[in-house]
């Protein structure tokens, strides 16, 4: 039978992961020249967007066939702004190479990419491209390797004069089919250095190899391969091949090593229906496209599609499935298990969806990568007419992208979103005017700030006037540790309160919350519901939903509500001599670092800045180091603002605290 790999080439910007797809795309016959980037027209980069800029923003697909066999390509974002497409697409994945550049080491991205990849258990290969560019030194990669990425690399591959075009990337295969006694000999080294090593790796991760290993055995490079191939599966190790992509080298010997090393789409297939929405975009004549993953099951036109939440009576039809090959479209009307395909006429479908059997959590997924946009910016037609035309597109955006989060204050009609940074502004605003032809103006992007109660403290609210209503709610709040979201309890029984009207007050305060006295989203809170009282008369169903805002937000307002802020972590490293200015500057930056680690003139070191001042930090560390520093940047915590700061957002619809007024809107509407 004929197996299939769905693949995804992550890497940091500029590594060479487009270079890479089209190689092997011409390699497996599924183009005929190789497009390229440089020249605008690779084939997976088909947004426009992205032929102008030369970068990938959506995730596209392509497959190819090798030896038989078809290897799905799944290519994901390259930039930080979109990190939301890329944990997306890393949950479909069954395996990922992640290209580095021997030119450039180890960067920014790569390390983000590599923890998500681990800590989402994703088998990996590692490709370390451009080993052509001069100055390439492949031993001090193999040291930045072993110190920077944990996890064994098994270094599969020599390269013969590295550092230039007549580079000659060195395998198995390069001595199998020579017979004679020279280079069977220099094989036989070639063979014993490279298993050698991983021998005394794998010894490490694996007992029965440690004995072996301990007991001076010779290193057998057909069990090796085995013991190699499970613990790649378990995302334990990970195979290192070489390539120049331009040149074309390497890369046939890449296909077999994914081929090899690798788990294809039947290792994690499911009996039953069992698929995942990991994109959603939409065709100027088709409509929605949903990009789906089969785990399980098969899909076919004119089928109904069972969306995981949704009630059956609101399941809709396929009305196409397509397989998209850069930017063409295959009409396949059926998709089966392992598959990744475009399904047509799903409308209210969103990016995240399950189809069919419930079981996997995206939340977690998304956790994996850290994923809360932390900038928020406020968006304007140019022309005022087009508010609500704007407002039709964001709402389009938003159900491609969840992370998004477009929100409408309906009090000021003014329009937010959420970003990851600045990339994806500029992005978004050139989709707005090529897609919907809407011209926008952005503010600034701020940061999204969180609050938290101060200390312990009560809010009571007496709902009982003007009649018919009566609800008594009090509750206590107080401080949780960091991460700790929103904890809800409650001390009375259901003699004092019913529990229906208990629950109200749960799912009311929730809501509540979702904006506390200054705007933003409450978090790290036990609230407590400490007394409550119905009348068996003059209840209406709805009042907790009246009375428990306010009583919320007054418990908030008298704990002294903290005002959060997010932190990032930042990984910096550059010349030594730069060590005094960059300290110094996250020194301004309010930030703390941990003791710089020094190795052959070059400083290592971890901080950790509130992302307000951090903003343009790539740019301020690109200017302090002369553009030779390396940094990365993740999400790391929040932490309260400085005493005396404050930063409001207007409030999305009525102050509960407004009491008489609050009162009115909510008996008004029902
Ligand atoms: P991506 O941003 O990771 O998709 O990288 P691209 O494939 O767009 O490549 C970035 C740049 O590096 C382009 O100018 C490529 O021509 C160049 N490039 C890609 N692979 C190689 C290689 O193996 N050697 C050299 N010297 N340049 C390469």
């Amino acid at each position: 039978m004929r197996r299939r790999w769905n693949i995804g080439i992550l890497a940091h910007v500029d590594a060479g992961k487009t270079t890479i797809t089209e190689q092997l795309l011409l390699l497996g016959g599924s183009i005929r020249a190789a497009g390229s980037v440089d020249q605008g027209t690779a084939q997976t980069d088909w947004l426009e967007v992205e032929r102008r800029r030369g970068i990938s923003v959506k995730t596209a697909c392509a497959e190819f066939t090798f030896q038989g066999d078809t290897i799905g390509l799944v290519d994901t974002p390259g930039h930080v702004d979109f990190a939301g497409e890329v944990a997306r697409s890393l949950q479909v994945l069954d395996g990922a190479v992640l290209v580095v550049s021997a030119a450039e080491g180890i960067q920014a991205h790569t390390r983000t990419i590599f923890h998500a990849l681990q800590k989402m258990r994703i088998p990996t290969l590692i490709a370390v491209n451009k080993v052509d560019r001069p100055g390439v030194d492949i031993d001090s990669l193999k040291e930045q390797f072993s110190r920077q990425l944990s996890g064994s690399c098994a270094w599969l591959q020599e390269v013969e004069e590295p550092g230039s075009t007549a580079c000659r990337i060195l395998t198995e295969d390069t001595y199998a089919n020579d017979s004679s006694d020279i280079s069977a000999s220099v094989g036989k080294g070639f063979r014993e250095r490279i298993w050698g090593r991983i021998f005394e790796q794998l010894a490490e991760l694996d007992e029965e190899l440690e004995e072996r290993y301990l007991s001076e055995e010779q290193p057998d490079p057909e069990s090796l391969k085995e013991k190699l191939r499970i613990y790649t599966r378990l995302g334990q190790a990970y195979p290192v091949v070489f390539a120049s992509a331009k040149e074309g080298k390497g890369i046939r010997q890449l296909a077999e090593t994914i081929v090899d090393y690798l788990p294809d789409a039947s290792a994690r297939s499911t009996k039953e229906l069992f698929g995942i929405v990991f994109q959603v975009t939409h065709d100027p004549t088709m409509g929605k496209a949903a990009h789906i993953r089969l785990f399980g099951g098969s899909l076919a036109s004119r089928d109904l599609v069972p969306v995981a939440g949704q009630e059956p009576e609101n399941w809709e039809k396929a009305t196409q499935i397509r397989r998209i090959q850069g930017g063409k479209f295959l009409d396949v009307g059926r998709m089966e298990s392992g598959e990744i395909a475009a399904v047509y006429g799903l409308s209210g479908c969103r990016a995240g969806d399950v189809i069919g059997g419930e079981g996997m959590d995206l939340e977690e997924w998304e956790s994996a990568m850290d994923l809360q946009p932390l900038l928020m910016i406020q968006v304007k037609p140019v022309d005022e007419q087009k508010e609500m035309e704007l407002a039709a597109a964001l709402t389009e955006l938003s159900e491609e992208d969840p992370l998004l989060h477009y929100e409408r204050n309906p009090m000021t009609e003014q329009m937010y979103l959420r970003v990851m940074g600045k990339v994806q502004i500029e992005i978004l605003e050139e989709l707005l005017q090529t897609r919907f032809g809407l011209e926008i103006t952005c503010s600034n992007p701020s940061v999204v700030y969180k609050e938290m109660p101060g200390h312990r403290a009560v809010g009571k609210e007496v709902y009982t006037m003007p009649k018919p209503c009566w609800a008594v709610v009090e509750l206590q709040i107080e401080p949780l540790p960091p991460g700790s979201g929103i904890v809800f309890t409650s001390v009375i029984k259901e003699k004092v309160l019913p529990y229906r009207y208990q629950n109200h007050v749960k799912a009311s305060l929730l809501d509540t919350f979702r904006q506390g006295i200054y705007g933003w989203e409450v978090t790290d809170a036990k609230v407590t519901l400490t007394d409550g009282e119905h009348h068996h008369v003059h209840t209406h169903p709805l009042d907790f939903f009246v009375a428990t805002p306010v009583a919320a937000l007054r418990a908030l307002t008298a704990s002294d509500a903290v005002l959060l802020e997010p932190y990032v972590k930042l990984w910096l490293s550059a010349g030594e001599e730069h060590m005094g200015k960059v300290l110094g500057q996250i020194l301004a930056m309010r930030g703390e670092f941990s003791s710089p680690e020094i190795k052959e003139g070059i400083f290592h070191l971890e901080a950790v800045v509130p992302l307000r001042d951090a903003m343009d930090y790539p740019v301020t560390f690109r200017s302090l180091t002369s553009g030779k520093g390396s940094y990365a940047m993740e999400f790391d915590s929040y932490r309260p603002c400085e005493e005396g700061f404050l930063e409001t957002l207007p409030r999305r619809g009525v102050d509960p605290l407004d009491r008489a007024k609050w009162i009115l809107s909510c008996r008004s509407a029902y």
